[in-house]
């Protein structure tokens, strides 16, 4: 391709509309350009590169035997309503654009496919015998996201490689699961990206797990707990440590004592003389389920601990058919304005102990009567602690379980790992952190689609039963930015050779020099007949701004034919190091071919 024949315009200046390197640079690199939030236009440079990000991945799940389909984006709200997912997607998370067609039937745009997937497993799968079956696609997604940011990292419209998996058993499950995970790490291993596997949380499904891949960068959203051995990686949200050990507490003789002003944790500390691992802090939340059921949650864990909401939301789910519902759609610390709802006279927040009174809690046929109290493993062990007074400005000393206060009967993990806990692995390995960009998520489903849609299948002994699933997601247009937020300079774009739109650009520095242009006009035709991607920049622009742009949209090789034509050499350029050499004309093609084979 010829540059001055492209639309090709690159800026000089940073986008306002962009944080990260990476959006800043595929903006200014002219590969993407914003049309509303969350929305892209991938143009032509950046479509090679995604063009090239599929080929890769088509490659791999081809490998595993999986099949490519494309499925409608189009689909019915009854397949949604199903599965029992239509009110938490359209309402609760909101994540689905809904519409209404003309005719007034209620559709949604596919932010994941489960529903039509199962729906043609249920109508097709019939025997064992068509088992094991994996079908897959690569298209795009809309998800109605509260914050779209970071340009493709977070977008409203983007393509995700979803594919999914139906076994007649765990065993096969598992089997394509593994299966999975090394064509994944093939993935981004050929995409010459950084990454980790880490255990992910798998949402109150169940099922034998999930895992996340996470391109390491600082700029990524999600944070990823792992021991120094590389043993355990975890996102935080999934993530389980052993804490540090609680300090015996000084106080040895139960009473209650005024602390005016020490409605946090720090200032009790500080007022008391104690450690906050021995204090039993008991956080309120509340919980509305999809039936309407408000429920207030005690949440008790130890003072210098904090609340793993995914945990907590996991752990409610699990508990829904108390309270007749199916799932959560809100969880909140509820501020004093939203206690008014449901509390009979304020609460003491920060002075609340284990054994608030259920009587506190207004009689409504929406509101559940007594408070579900949870306690963190962390809180159960401790001997002598303090905790609030039930009134403000007191709290009480030298508290133990099964004396002043009664342990609540479920015992959960529901604390946030942290940096400097022990890994669960091997106690004297410690836990760090690392920040990370989730760009694919393996999933074992189990029955959990199958069995609400009734998608079932005659095993070998002749029963019905639901069939087994996994999915499979990979985003593709995330994976692409991330690899630019792995790889860039001041200088510009990096790209690692396989997803680089181009593998060479020839920079011409004067093209009214008819020698220049001609060795260059016969380099780009022979690189080009040889299977090197070839760009030419033919543009009537000075030598500065060619060089200046070439680095910018971070093409692997440069070849500029100046001066040193005079010894029938050019100079080549590599972006990543900036390293330059003179090179014979003719041996042009073969050595480049050769770097790009062992780069
Ligand atoms: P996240 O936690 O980042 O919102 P998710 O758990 O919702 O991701 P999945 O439903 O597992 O994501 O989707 C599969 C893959 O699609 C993700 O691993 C991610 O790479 C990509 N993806 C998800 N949401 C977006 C988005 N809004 N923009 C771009 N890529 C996305
Ligand atoms: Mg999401």
């Amino acid at each position: 391709m010829r540059l001055s024949q492209m639309l090709f315009v690159t800026l000089r200046e940073d986008p306002a509309e962009a944080e990260i390197p990476s959006h800043k640079l595929l903006i200014r690199a002219g590969y993407i350009r914003r049309i509303g939030s969350g929305i892209y236009a991938y143009l032509p440079l950046m479509w090679r590169v995604l063009t090239k990000v599929r080929q890769i991945v088509q490659e791999e799940m081809n490998a595993t035997g999986a099949q490519e389909c494309l499925l409608p984006q189009l689909q019915p709200a009854e397949l949604w309503r199903e599965s029992g997912r239509w009110d938490t997607y359209t309402q609760a998370e909101g994540i689905m654009f809904a519409l209404k067609d003309r005719q007034e039937r209620e559709l949604g745009l596919g932010p994941t496919h489960e529903e039509v997937i199962t729906t043609i497993a249920r109508d097709m799968i019939r025997s064992y015998r068509q088992l094991p079956l994996h079908l897959y696609q690569i298209q795009t997604k809309f998800r109605d996201e509260i914050r779209p940011r970071f340009g493709l990292m977070r977008g409203r419209e983007f393509i995700m490689k979803d594919g999914y998996s139906f076994h007649a058993d765990e065993e096969s499950l598992k089997k394509t699961y593994q299966d999975m995970n090394q064509a994944y790490s093939n993935m981004l291993t050929r995409c010459g990206l950084a990454f980790r596997a880490v255990e992910a949380d798998s949402g109150a499904i169940g099922g034998s797990g999930s895992q996340e891949f996470m391109v390491l960068a600082d700029a990524g959203e999600d944070l990823v707990l792992y021991s120094e051995d590389g043993q355990y990686a975890a996102n935080l949200e999934k993530a389980v440590s052993i804490p540090a050990d609680a300090e015996p507490s000084p106080f040895t003789t139960y009473e209650k004592r005024e602390t005016p002003g020490a409605e946090t944790i720090e200032k009790l500390c500080q007022f008391l003389k104690c450690s906050p691992t021995q204090i039993v802090k008991n956080v309120l939340y509340q919980a509305v389920y999809d039936n309407g059921m408000t429920v207030l949650v005690l949440a008790m864990l130890r003072g210098d601990q904090e609340v793993n909401e995914v945990k907590l939301q996991n752990e409610l789910v699990r508990l829904a058919e108390n309270y007749g519902g199916k799932t959560v759609l809100s969880l909140i610390v509820p501020d004093a304005e939203t206690q008014q709802k449901w509390a009979v006279e304020p609460l003491p927040l920060g002075y609340i102990a284990p054994d608030i009174s259920d009587d506190r809690i207004r009689c409504d046929k929406q509101l559940h009567p007594k408070f579900l109290r949870l306690v963190d493993k962390t809180a159960v062990e401790l001997k002598n602690f303090v905790t609030g007074g039930q009134e403000p400005g007191y709290h009480v000393v030298g508290a133990n379980w099964g004396e002043q206060f009664q342990l609540p009967e479920r015992v959960v993990d529901m604390r946030k790992a942290k940096v400097g806990d022990r890994s669960i692995h091997n106690s004297n390995q410690h836990l760090q952190s690392a920040r990370g960009i989730e760009v694919g998520h393996i999933f074992q489903l189990g029955t959990k689609y199958s069995k609400v849609m009734g998608a079932t299948y005659t095993n070998e002994q002749g029963t019905e039963v639901p069939l087994v699933m996994g999915c499979y997601g990979v985003g593709v247009s995330r994976l692409a930015q991330a690899a630019v937020e792995q790889s860039y300079d001041k200088d510009g774009i990096i790209w690692p050779i396989a997803i680089a739109p181009y593998q060479v650009i020839i920079s011409v520095p004067n093209i009214a020099d008819t020698q220049q242009m001609q060795v260059a006009e016969k380099l780009y035709t022979e690189l080009n007949q040889t299977g090197i991607e070839t760009l030419l920049d033919d543009r009537n622009e000075r030598a500065g701004v060619k060089f200046k742009d070439a680095d910018l949209i971070g093409i692997p090789y440069r070849i500029v034919t100046g001066r040193s034509l005079q010894t029938g050499k050019v100079e080549v350029i590599e972006r990543a190091t900036h390293k330059s050499q003179e090179l014979p004309i003719e041996e042009i093609a073969a050595t480049i071919k050769q770097w790009l084979r062992n780069p």
